[in-house]
């Protein structure tokens, strides 16, 4: 099939720049492996609310609705996003999977599972969290009790009154330790470094828009200031085991580690509800021997340990633009990303932006 533009991946980020094409008025097909718009919605963790006020959480031109809590919780993020691409009629052609994408003189040649495409432009929107990362332990095969990513969890209640060991702490480990902790489990996070927290509201102000206001601050003046008003909101937690990185908080952020965004987990560790341990030493049949050589049992380990990127696979190198959004290697190629810069101010709310500047750029192009 031959057209001007082809999307892959029909999440938040193929969403809006679907519906920016459509109202600059190009053609496009959305290319999305799964069944349905934004599966990654559909199966995250019951519990999940966006950790991001509602109002920089939008995709363009649909705001949430009034009525929608300024946290957002995932079934009405699934409901929002249906309810998006009824509104622009867009119509991935499901059920295709993206092998491969190459240049084809002045046409870039999209090899999927249902036959070729054929584009003037890719963009790629197949998510920055894509792929689980499981890291290897030794003594893993050995353990006896399951194991799973945090990407297959749903809900905690099958973890009732089980020793459940989460591996990791970052938004995604901290607020499942939390849902466990509330739901009868007995949760242990094992850290592996240093890592920054953040309430979701710092003194009543939602922190995205603290960190957009203190974007135009120099970066030492953040580094001094910040641990010093977090020790007061959040009190020190060393004694608990969490330690601040070295790295200050924007560091990190522009190195793609965004600050654990607290929804109640800190209280429930003071509260002794939720374990911190060290990194892991090695994986017994039972359990696990930390590297501070303590040993405890586990029924369970939930690896919330991340994700990589989701083009590896298909996008080679000599395609592959230097960032997400629009840059000059992206429109030399021809191929764009969209949804893989995660900033301080919310991955959601830069889709939004890279959409739009990806569609204008397309547009304006020809
Ligand atoms: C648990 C969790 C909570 C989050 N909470 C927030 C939050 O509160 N605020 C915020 O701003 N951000 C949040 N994010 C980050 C981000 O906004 C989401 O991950 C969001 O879904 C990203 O949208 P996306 O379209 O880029 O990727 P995805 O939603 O992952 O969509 C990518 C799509 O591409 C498809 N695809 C992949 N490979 C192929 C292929 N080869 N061929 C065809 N289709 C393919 C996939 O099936 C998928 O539908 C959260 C992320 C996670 C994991």
């Amino acid at each position: 099939m031959d057209t001007n533009v082809v999307i892959v991946g029909a999440g938040p980020a193929g969403l809006a720049v679907a519906a920016c094409l459509k109202k600059a008025g190009q053609d496009f097909v959305i290319l999305e492996k799964a069944a349905e718009i934004a599966p990654s919605w559909r199966r995250h963790y019951r519990r999940l609310h966006l950790h991001t006020v509602k109002s920089f959480s939008s995709l363009p031109f649909v705001p949430f609705p009034k009525s929608h809590p300024r946290y957002v919780p995932r079934e009405k993020v699934v409901a929002y996003l249906d309810a998006y691409a009824q509104r622009f009629g867009l119509k991935p052609h499901f059920g295709v999977t993206v092998k491969s994408i190459r240049r084809e003189g002045d046409r870039l040649q999209v090899e999927t599972d249902a036959g070729p495409f054929s584009a003037s432009k890719v963009i790629v929107a197949t998510g920055n969290n894509a792929q689980p990362v499981m890291p290897g332990f030794p003594g893993i095969e050995a353990f006896k009790g399951e194991v799973l990513h945090s990407s297959a969890y749903t809900q905690a209640a099958p973890y009732a009154g089980k020793d459940v060991l989460v591996v990791g702490m970052g938004n995604t480990g901290a607020e499942i330790a939390l849902d466990l902790a509330d739901s009868g489990a007995r949760p242990t996070m094992s850290l592996r470094k240093g890592v920054h927290i953040v309430p979701r509201q710092l003194f009543g102000v939602p922190i995205q828009m603290v960190g957009i206001a203190s974007r135009t601050m120099p970066r030492a003046l953040n580094d001094w200031m910040f641990p010093k008003i977090l020790d007061l909101a959040l009190g020190r937690l060393e004694k608990y085991g969490i330690v601040r990185p070295k790295q200050g908080i924007l560091a990190q952020i522009e190195a793609g580690r965004i600050p654990v965004i607290d929804v109640g987990t800190v209280a429930a560790i003071k509260a002794g509800r939720i374990g911190i341990a060290p990194d892991i030493a090695s994986f017994t049949g039972h359990g696990v021997t930390f590297a501070d050589g303590v040993e405890k049992k586990f029924d369970a380990a939930i690896f919330a340990t991340g994700y990589r990127p989701g083009y590896d696979g298909f996008l080679p190198a000599e395609l592959r633009p230097e960032k997400s959004g629009v840059n000059p290697r992206a429109r030399q190629l021809g191929v764009y990303l969209v949804g893989f810069y995660n900033p301080v101010t919310g991955l959601l709310r830069e889709i939004g932006i890279e959409a739009q500047a990806v569609a204008k750029d397309i547009a304006g192009r020809g």
